[in-house]
């Protein structure tokens, strides 16, 4: 299950220029895709109309073989997760921040999914627990644990959908490579879209697609890229 399929997708904002000029991705339940390629090129896009943000001008989506236009937005919302570049967290607990979507979760759940997340500790040892605030004269939290924050809200939601757009873009290498390690764990059994710059940040993928000129310019495993230049 969760089988994301984009057939000839054409997608413009209004009144822009068309900037996905027929995308084909099939990416079977479970594996990972990464969608590199210059910046503008419409990578965030993809992510934005397999969320439903926005319609497909042409082409369609489908997840499991259903057009995304005849699945609720409930159901969508439920699938998917997304883990963006900049996480921007409510001000309000490091609890509420976490079950946020999942407000029926125990705390034992939310503490589960800050292991999984590897921000328990940090919780623990670092502030007054679950109940403490986030924000405004409450608890300042680096961009890294902000991110962890969003990884645990992911777990709890447990989708079997996956968009990471750019989650580690902002940090530090060090931090990066902390949290990657951490997002392939939340990606085994998942579904996932990795949007990233870089080609030598997405070794793993089981497929790289090149994004440039509105078109998947090129696609294949890492080592069949390097093999290509
Ligand atoms: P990438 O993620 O590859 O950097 P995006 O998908 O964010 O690219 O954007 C692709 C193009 O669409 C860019 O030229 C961007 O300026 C434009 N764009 C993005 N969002 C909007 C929007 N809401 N309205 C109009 N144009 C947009
Ligand atoms: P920048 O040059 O802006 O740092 P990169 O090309 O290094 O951008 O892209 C890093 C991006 O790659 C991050 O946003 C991160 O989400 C993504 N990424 C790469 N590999 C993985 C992976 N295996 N799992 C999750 N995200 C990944």
């Amino acid at each position: 299950a969760g089988r994301v399929r984009f057939e000839n997708v054409r997608f413009g904002y209004e009144g822009e220029r068309e900037i996905l000029q027929g995308i084909d991705l099939d990416i079977p339940g479970g594996k990972t895709v990464a969608v590199v390629g210059p910046s503008g090129a419409g990578k965030s896009t993809l992510g934005r109309l397999l969320f439903r943000f926005y319609d497909v001008t042409d082409g369609r989506i489908t997840i499991d073989g259903q057009d995304l236009r005849d699945v609720t937005q409930a159901s969508l919302r439920a699938a998917i997760g997304i883990v963006p570049q900049d996480t921007v967290l409510f001000n309000d607990t490091i609890g509420y921040n976490i079950a946020y979507g999942r407000e029926d979760a125990s705390p034992d759940e939310v503490r589960a999914a800050a292991r999984g997340a590897s921000i328990a500790e940090f919780i623990e040892a670092q502030t007054d627990g679950y109940d403490t605030r986030v924000g405004e004269r409450g608890l300042k939290l680096s961009g890294g644990e902000k991110q962890r924050v969003a990884i645990a809200r992911t777990l709890l939601k447990d989708p079997p959908i996956l968009i990471l757009d750019e989650a580690t873009s902002a940090l530090d290498s060090r931090t990066e490579a902390a949290i990657l390690d951490t997002l392939r764990e939340i990606e085994r059994g998942r579904t996932t879209i990795v949007i990233a710059h870089r080609l030598s940040t997405v070794v793993d993928a089981d497929e790289i697609v090149v994004l440039d000129g509105g078109r998947a310019a090129e696609r294949g495993t890492h080592a069949q890229l390097l093999r290509r230049d």
